[in-house]
């Protein structure tokens, strides 16, 4: 199963970081940066395709507002680093030098100076003395609008990505993993294995919650075993080319009792009106008020206890986040999942959720697996 698992890396070549590079730019001149400084986090490999590894030896990309931008990487590793023509040029330390010194040097004169918000303190502490009248910035502000709005290449990563866990899902609401007499956490572990089998790289999370436990939304699965007579709810996803994957489906072991099909309803429509919401021009907030709103008129306003989603990218949470307060208007190219749920105390929890981008002709799903509470008997 790994004929999939090539598409973004593909894709993404030194065209499309010399075009995220271009963008940087324009926004470090709409800010006023001189420059960017990027350490280990996201946004090094979003800009130039190279995971720095999280090692005690700075790596450390160096942008200028204009001219050449430089990374700053020990020798050892550089051979990991795929060259990007028109980004970056290699600056490589050996073990006797001090790559802040090198990385000072590179920032000459520039004085409103961006960092990542993952640089290590070590690196910033030591730079601080040498380089004198900055002023301090963060580099989200620069990236963070750019990042979440996602080019093609990003979004055929995503989808990609959900569909492989999409599959799963069909698998599990099909009864082909089996759940009866199996702990939690065994289960888990089953998906986690599917997730890796299905093309992904690393598996991020693989909840198995069943009956009473599933009223905690982040449960960390464990060693009760599933029985008849109850809701499963399963929220997996992985990383696969740099990308993210994460779904929720809640399966049923036997037919279930009226009241919960019925708040299962409540759900299922709070979820896709959530979704058919999500149109370019409103606010996040807003998406979070469509999903709310139903099922707070369905009777179980105070058991959805958190917000309704979260940017989805490289990251598994990212910006923008689909919540109350958010009054950010939506763009073309936001990726964000919707997962409205219902939990209650005690008795069982149910949550719904699929990633979505948001296009020009409207909200563009990446996981399109049945969404009713289908009833499994194994
Ligand atoms: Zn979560
Ligand atoms: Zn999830
Ligand atoms: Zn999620």
């Amino acid at each position: 199963m790994s004929g999939h698992s090539i598409v973004s890396q593909d894709r993404s070549g030194p065209d499309v970081f010399r075009e995220r590079l271009r963008r940087v730019r324009e926004r470090m001149e709409q800010t006023g940066v001189d420059a960017v400084l990027l350490s280990v986090g996201l946004d090094l490999p979003w800009l130039t395709g190279y995971h720095a590894m999280p090692l005690e030896r700075l790596t450390m990309l160096v942008v200028p507002r204009e001219g050449d931008a430089s990374l700053v990487i020990p020798r050892l590793e550089a051979p990991r680093v795929v060259e990007q023509p028109g980004v970056f040029t290699m600056v490589p330390w050996n073990e006797t030098e001090d790559p802040v010194a090198i990385t000072a040097r590179l920032i000459g004169r520039a004085r409103t100076i961006a960092v990542g918000d993952q640089m290590w303190a070590r690196f910033l502490v030591d730079l601080l003395p040498m380089v004198r009248d900055v002023d301090w910035r963060r580099a989200v502000d620069v990236i963070g609008p750019l990042r979440m709005v996602k080019d093609a290449a990003e979004i055929a990563a995503l989808r990609a990505a959900g569909s492989a866990v999409d599959r799963i899902a069909a698998e599990l609401q099909a009864g082909r993993i089996p759940l009866i007499g199996r702990t939690e956490a065994q289960i888990s572990a089953d998906l986690s294995a599917r997730i890796l089998a299905e093309g992904h790289d690393v598996v991020n999370f693989a909840i198995v919650a069943a009956g009473e436990n599933a009223a905690s939304p982040h449960h960390h699965p464990g060693s009760r075993i599933v029985k008849h007579g109850e809701i499963v709810l399963c929220d997996f996803g992985g990383t696969m080319n740099g990308y993210c994957s994460d779904i929720t489906r809640c399966v049923h072991v036997g037919e279930p009792p009226a009241d919960l099909r019925r708040a299962y309803d409540v759900l299922l429509e709070a979820q896709q009106a959530s979704v058919a919401s999500a149109v370019v021009g409103v606010s996040c907030e807003s998406i979070d008020d469509a999903a709310r709103r139903i099922i707070t008129d369905g009777g179980f306003g105070e058991y959805f206890v958190h917000r309704t989603g979260h940017g989805i990218g490289m990251d598994a949470h990212e910006d923008p986040y689909i919540v109350s307060g958010n009054t950010a208007p939506l763009e073309a190219g936001h990726a964000f999942s919707i997962e409205p749920g219902i939990y209650l105390p005690g008795r069982w929890g149910m949550r719904l959720e699929d990633i979505v981008v948001a296009t020009p002709s409207g909200p563009d799903p990446m996981n399109n697996v049945e969404h009713s509470l289908v009833v499994v008997e194994a």
